[in-house]
């Protein structure tokens, strides 16, 4: 995809102030998850884990792979909740649940298989999930276990890239991954749905500089930010925790790859468009078309030989910033003669020049300037510096900001929405995600397309395959290569 393509290391900048992230000063203080025995009792947890909208079938398996062989008895005694677990599980996982339980012969399929071995389809016809996806499922619980309560950091980065099934990588020059960074990380990414961070399509964990993250799609690559941690932003009238937003938003890039551009929201919803980038001057053209008459103000319309300079310093000047986040903007004359057409039409209403002004004089930080949102015939038209690149939304995009970053591009828009859309969401408990954003023509697409599209990890699970190649990642969960 094209943004992605032209993006491969850019995002979410951090420093400058630009998404108000600021560190609270105070050390990050991470409460550890209940581990699954808490001081609770068997029946709770899985009470627990049963609670709400939808029941938590990994919490369920993996708490009774943990039970004693005194807890596994008191399930096995107690008729009401072997009933209520029949139900939530539906009967392929109950089936699993029995084995675990040392309740069924099925239990003889544990250990039967090794990781990563393949596994035909229609195995497990007879209802069962197979032992294998069981001892991925228990594994992952004791994976997890690790990540919150181990002190030792290559104990907790190797049960991460298990759990994740993920490479760990490290370009930081200033840091290191540390336990506390890896199990806020965890936390975060266990706030959302399977189907997003287990499609396989977010593949390798990479530390970097700074507080910001980006995602590279050409090679399934999320880089984090050390600095990310313990700090909080501001989205809408709610300060959130920082780390915990940038996850959500660059796993909504790795959504956005996973199908397909999502062009339907960008375009459809959002009213995105590009008339190209001032690598080629025609496209300015193209764009003033766009709005319309963008040649034409009501202080006059530059003649053709005219547009061809200004074109040609429009061109130049927004070179400079391109992939520079850290520029500084200027006046869009600057370095030009006296004489130059494009001061003669500074002031004349020529929407091409107005909205070249006022990107210009935001640079590349033009999404956080409301001055720089110029509307011509009910769009927003920007020049995004930072790609040279001329584009358009609808108006509504910036009429309700849940982060100003979601005026950068199409993709930064997709991905601001999904990261406030799973904001406060817990998959433990089910419910519906969406009730940050404000806007019901975004939620509903959100809902519709990305939440409830029935997403791999978990139906794959269902179905006890392990080597789908949209499944539980193509059987390699315990070994990431
Ligand atoms: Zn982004």
């Amino acid at each position: 995809m094209r943004e992605q393509e032209i993006q491969p290391d850019f995002d979410a900048p951090t420093q400058g102030g630009a998404h108000d992230a600021a560190p609270t000063g105070g050390a990050h203080a991470q409460e550890p998850e209940a581990a699954p025995t808490g001081g609770r009792t068997i029946q709770e947890d899985l009470e627990h884990a049963m609670r709400g909208w939808g029941a938590d079938r990994r919490a369920i398996l993996g708490r009774l792979q943990s039970a004693t062989a005194q807890e596994k008895a008191e399930v096995r005694g107690n008729a009401q909740l072997m009933g209520r677990l029949r139900r939530e599980l539906g009967e392929r996982n109950f089936q699993t649940a029995l084995s675990l339980l040392g309740a069924t012969q099925g239990g003889q399929q544990q250990g039967g298989q090794q990781q990563g071995g393949q596994q035909p389809q229609g195995r497990t016809r007879s209802g069962a999930v197979s032992g294998q996806s069981a001892q991925i499922i228990a594994q992952r619980a004791q994976w997890d276990q690790t990540i919150m309560t181990s002190r030792d950091g290559e104990q907790v980065r190797d049960a991460f890239a298990r759990y994740w099934n993920v490479q760990l990588s490290d370009n930081a020059q200033n840091s290191n991954w540390s336990v506390s960074l890896l199990r806020s990380t965890h936390e975060a990414l266990k706030a959302l749905p399977d189907q997003d961070t287990r499609a396989g399509v977010w593949r390798r964990l990479n530390l970097i500089d700074g507080g910001g993250g980006s995602w590279a799609a050409g090679q399934g690559q999320f880089n984090l930010g050390a600095d990310a941690e313990g700090r909080r932003a501001q989205y809408g009238n709610r300060r959130v925790d920082w780390l915990a937003a940038v996850v959500r938003h660059e796993i909504g890039h790795a959504v956005d790859t996973a199908l397909g551009g999502v062009r339907a929201f960008k375009q459809n919803v959002g009213g995105w468009n590009t008339a190209g980038t001032l690598n080629d001057t025609r496209s300015i053209d193209t764009w003033a078309n766009q709005m319309g008459n963008g040649w034409t103000g009501r202080g006059g319309s530059p003649s053709s030989q005219e547009r061809a300079q200004i074109k040609e310093h429009i061109k130049n000047f927004f070179a400079a910033f391109r992939g520079n986040i850290g520029a500084s903007g200027r006046p869009l004359e600057t370095g030009t003669q006296a004489d130059h057409p494009i001061r003669r039409y500074l002031n004349a209403g020529v929407p091409v020049i107005d909205v070249a002004k006022a990107c210009a004089a935001a640079g590349p930080q033009f999404y956080a300037d409301s001055n720089a949102r110029r509307v011509v015939n009910g769009k927003i038209y920007s020049i995004n510096p930072y790609y040279g690149r001329l584009q358009s939304c609808n108006a509504a995009v910036g009429q309700t900001i849940l982060r100003n970053y979601q005026l950068f591009s199409e993709a930064e828009f997709f991905a601001e929405v999904y990261t406030v859309f799973y904001e406060g969401y817990d998959p433990q408990s089910g419910g519906q995600p969406g009730r940050h954003v404000p806007v019901p023509e975004w939620r509903n697409w959100l809902l519709q397309n990305v939440h409830n599209r029935g997403g791999a990890p978990d139906r794959a699970t269902e179905r006890g395959q392990t080597n789908p190649s949209v499944g539980i990642h193509a059987g390699q969960d315990g070994a990431p290569s």
